[in-house]
């Protein structure tokens, strides 16, 4: 009998326990899967994630739909997304007693409305699958030689491994990776909200546009979608996604930019100039104050009006060629300074970690050193919100598991 496989995981989170079970289910007793997790509670991020509810995965199923909601790894994920997408995420978790729900904006949640369902779960299947997990047992270093590996333990104890897997999340883990000879891209924020002093901000605190393009003057990022105005500046899906895609621009800037406002998309200045000088013949009559023509809540309407120079009380007949282009202006690409970034706590994730080009994405292993794999927010992929970062971690787990059990 040879002696079984010592498959080490490190980083007891959501690509981690994917990947152990995978890789458990798989070897059987040809081997013997640990999960090495530095706190006290697994899967932590799993139970705060989707306000307490866990957006597991989303229902753009066609690979290449899904890759572009990831603004770093996309390319790389095509491949595993083919084998191993949120159909089988779906499937997987169904077949595990965890049925979930889409809802109308394409977020997939369990149907207890509680993450606590895909923890059990995922501990479930764990422990039935007999892979150990060993908590509040952080891996200090990882030393390579004669093609196995030693982890030293935050207990001092040395753990010999054939495998390892590298699945410690975002910025945490990346020296271990380092140490094993990977190039890492610098981790950064991604999915803030943006710090804006500017009074106007804080007047509209509260709105939500249904509809808008936020982008950044001078450079290509933009990002569309509800748009929320708060207290202290901007936040909503718009002002996420263009943070996502922008994370390291953003970054290099030290978060103070310009961010430009389309309230009206897909109208152009000069479309919104059509529509409102059409207006003075049909509407004359109404007043610019009171009657917002561009379906805009009222008191953003005002503030428009009021910042166009608009006489109190004007006519639509009367108001000048220099006040309708000014308002369609201000409608299609209101500027605001961004002083920094704010925490989004509904989910944030990391930008940057390991190299993709030194991972082979059929194995996830390492193409420095073989034996050594990743998953999951160690990588230098990322998505937008809306379960695409569990799902990375999903795909990326399955893959490293079902290839270390080989
Ligand atoms: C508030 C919040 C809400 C979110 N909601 C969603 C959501 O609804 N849907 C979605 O798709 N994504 C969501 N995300 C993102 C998602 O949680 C992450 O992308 C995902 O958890 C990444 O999984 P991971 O296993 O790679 O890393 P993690 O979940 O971060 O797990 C890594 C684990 O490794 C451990 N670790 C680190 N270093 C070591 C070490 N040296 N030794 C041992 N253990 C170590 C850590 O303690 C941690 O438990 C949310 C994120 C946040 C912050």
């Amino acid at each position: 009998m040879p002696e079984p496989l010592q498959i080490a995981i490190v980083g007891g989170g959501a690509a981690g326990f994917f990947a152990a079970i995978t890789c458990a289910e798989a070897l059987g007793a040809r081997g013997r899967v640990t999960i090495f997790e530095a706190t006290t509670k697994p899967l932590a991020k799993v139970r705060i994630s989707g306000g307490g509810r866990c957006n597991v995965t989303n229902a753009r199923t066609d690979p290449r739909e899904l890759v572009a909601h990831y603004p770093r790894g996309g390319r790389e994920l095509l491949g595993p997304f083919h084998r191993f997408g949120p159909k089988e995420t779906i499937a997987w978790f169904e077949a595990r007693g965890v049925p979930l729900v889409t809802q109308p904006d394409l977020c997939l949640f369990p149907v207890s409305d509680d993450s606590a369902s895909v923890i059990d779960c995922l501990l479930g299947a764990a422990r039935a699958a007999g892979v150990e997990l060993r908590t509040h047992c952080a891996v200090k270093q990882i030393a390579h030689a004669a093609g196995r590996f030693a982890l030293t333990l935050g207990t001092g104890e040395t753990f010999a491994a054939d495998r390892v897997l590298l699945a410690t999340g975002g910025a945490k883990g990346l020296d271990l990776a380092a140490a094993l000879g990977h190039r890492i891209e610098p981790p950064v924020p991604s999915l803030f909200t943006f710090r804006i002093a500017d009074p106007r901000c804080a007047q509209l605190a509260g709105i939500v546009i249904e509809e808008a393009v936020a982008s950044v003057p001078g450079t290509r990022l933009q990002g569309a979608g509800p748009l929320l105005f708060t207290h202290e500046g901007l936040s909503g899906p718009a002002i996420l996604r263009l943070s996502a895609w922008g994370a390291r621009e953003l970054a290099t800037r030290e978060y103070k930019f310009t961010v430009a406002l389309n309230l009206v998309p897909p109208l152009t200045t000069a479309a919104v100039v059509e529509r409102l000088n059409a207006l003075r013949t049909t509407h004359g009559r109404k007043q610019l104050h009171t009657w917002s023509p561009l379906e805009l809540p009222q008191r953003l309407w005002e503030q428009l009006v009021a910042a166009s120079g608009a006489r109190p009380g004007v006519a639509w007949a009367e108001a000048p060629a220099a006040v309708v282009q000014t308002l369609a202006r201000l409608a299609t690409a209101s500027e605001f300074p961004v002083s920094g970034k704010a925490v989004n706590r509904e989910e944030f994730v990391t930008c940057g970690g390991v190299n993709l080009r030194e991972v082979d994405f059929r194995t996830m292993e390492s193409r420095i050193l073989p034996g050594l794999h990743f998953a999951g927010e160690v990588l230098d992929v990322d998505g937008l919100t809306g379960g695409f970062n569990f799902q990375a971690a999903w795909t990326t787990g399955w893959h490293a598991g079902s290839a270390m059990a080989r």
